[in-house]
């Protein structure tokens, strides 16, 4: 549903994106592994339009998304929730949230999609008026994900979401995506914790020095040796 076709991308001289091909079902987790610099948050970026990237065709549903601006993708059914997520911490839960439901395509269906993301993240139930700066990181990128989905996405992109988590939390965080997954929203996922990102995930792709330099089934990945090797450390 969302296809990638022989993308590439620049920061000056450097080229930080060769010829990358990729696809995300309607409903499916992907995975994009590699280590740092290998190109993953600029692949996330150039999806959502924050980052000129050349290629031959980038559609969702079958529609050109390419020519789009960054809100103009919003509105086709992407959301990013960039590394670092973004939030306002002087703002409460619900405001934030609410910002999420700026776009045309979600106004009519705000509550509906607010009551979704208090389902997958009952923990922000309770503190929708408490303001975003005195929560925990985990519970920040909960906001950060949860206003991500109140625009009501075809395509969620998750950028590292649980950097800098205790591993308490970011159990829970892989909880809450499970929801989200169930939830049937698609999800292209960068994440340094690849084995839980990759038994999240039905599919996964290798990116290394801007190139995809494999791709296969979750399953295929977690069991290959070279895979265990490179970014399952073992
Ligand atoms: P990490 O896991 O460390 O976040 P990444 O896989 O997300 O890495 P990118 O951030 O996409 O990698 O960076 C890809 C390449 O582009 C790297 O070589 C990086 O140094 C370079 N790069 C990224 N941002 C810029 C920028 N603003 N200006 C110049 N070069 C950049």
């Amino acid at each position: 549903m969302l296809e990638v076709q022989q993308l590439s991308a620049h920061y000056g001289q450097h080229q930080a994106l060769h010829g990358v091909d990729l696809q995300v079902g309607a409903g499916e987790v992907v995975s994009v592994l590699g280590a740092n610099g290998a190109g993953k948050s600029t692949l996330l970026k150039c999806i959502a339009g924050l980052m000129a990237g050349r290629c031959t065709a980038m559609s969702l549903g079958g529609k050109p998304i390419d020519g789009l601006k960054p809100d103009q993708r919003v509105e086709a059914g992407i959301a990013l929730v960039p590394e670092g997520r973004g939030v306002f911490g002087e703002l409460t839960v619900q405001e934030n949230l609410f910002l999420g439901a700026y776009p045309r395509r979600a106004r009519a269906s705000e509550q509906r999609n607010l009551a979704r993301v208090l389902e997958l993240f009952p923990r922000l139930r309770e503190r929708l008026p408490q303001s975003v700066r005195t929560m925990s990181g985990g519970e920040q990128q909960m906001v950060a994900i949860g206003r991500a989905l109140m625009s009501n996405p075809e395509v969620l992109l998750l950028d590292e979401p649980s950097l800098g988590l205790s591993p308490l939390m970011v159990a829970e965080l892989f909880k809450s995506l499970e929801r989200v997954r169930d939830a049937r929203v698609a999800v292209l996922l960068v994440e340094q914790n690849a084995r839980r990102s990759l038994q999240l995930s039905s599919r996964g792709y290798l990116l290394e020095q801007g190139r995809v330099v494999g791709t296969d089934s979750a399953a295929a990945l977690l069991a290959s040796a070279a895979v265990q090797r490179a970014y399952l450390g073992a």
